[in-house]
């Protein structure tokens, strides 16, 4: 099954053309259709499966089929990565298949200034893609409201875990609107993630590749 064949919107589709994408991963064709239709998803899975555009198509989708102004301040989709590199690496994926969509984007780590980052979420923002110290600095200081989340993406959980965010992404799931969706990726599944998973995720489809 090919990408024309999704009931993916118009413009992702275009830009999956121009970037030559045909067929979807093993990753992608379980989880696309899956969160088009709302669901939670639980992805066991490395880098290099295509699980950016697993996250990614489903939800410019969401935001393609209900169109609204970016507000200041409140995303409706949180990615969180656990470093900046990721981060970066994850709002080039959404900047190249939303190439079709007018969507604002903000990213946000640390190790650099937040004025800029400050900045960009005041001129507004659909997309926010967030290391999680950073966020919780933000969200503290009043720069960031979850408020609107429609869908929160956890990507690369068990290194977000290595590295000690997880009394950070416990308290930045504490703030998470009740309804939403909830993506949440990681290579391997120590128990304090299985643990995570289980209060984070409401029956989620889940997927070992
Ligand atoms: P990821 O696992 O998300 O880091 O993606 C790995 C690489 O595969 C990236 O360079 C993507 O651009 C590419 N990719 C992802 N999905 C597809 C697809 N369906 N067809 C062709 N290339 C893809």
């Amino acid at each position: 099954k090919n990408f024309a064949d999704s009931q993916l919107i118009a413009p992702v589709l275009k830009a999956l053309v121009q970037e030559g994408y045909e067929v979807p991963t093993a990753i992608q064709a379980e989880t696309i259709p899956a969160a088009m239709a709302g669901r939670d998803v639980l992805g066991c899975a490395q880098t290099g499966t295509g699980k950016t555009a697993a996250f990614a198509l489903p939800l410019l989708h969401r935001l393609g089929t209900k169109p609204g102004k970016a507000k200041p301040n409140q995303p409706r989709v949180l990615v969180l990565a656990p470093t900046r590199e990721l981060a970066i690496q994850i709002g080039d994926s959404f900047s190249t298949y939303g190439r079709q969509m007018h969507l604002r984007q903000a990213l946000v780590y640390g190790g650099v200034g937040q004025q800029k980052q400050v900045q960009a979420l005041r001129r507004g923002v659909h997309i926010l893609v967030a290391t999680p110290g950073r966020l919780l600095d933000l969200m503290n200081q009043g720069h960031i409201s979850l408020d609107q989340l429609e869908a929160f993406v956890v990507d690369e959980a068990d290194r977000m875990l290595d590295m000690g965010f997880l009394p950070s992404l416990k308290k930045i799931i504490a703030t998470l609107p009740v309804e939403r969706q909830s993506l949440f990726f990681s290579a391997t599944m120590p128990p304090k993630i299985v643990e995570l998973t289980e209060q984070l995720l409401n029956d989620p489809l889940q997927i070992t590749i």
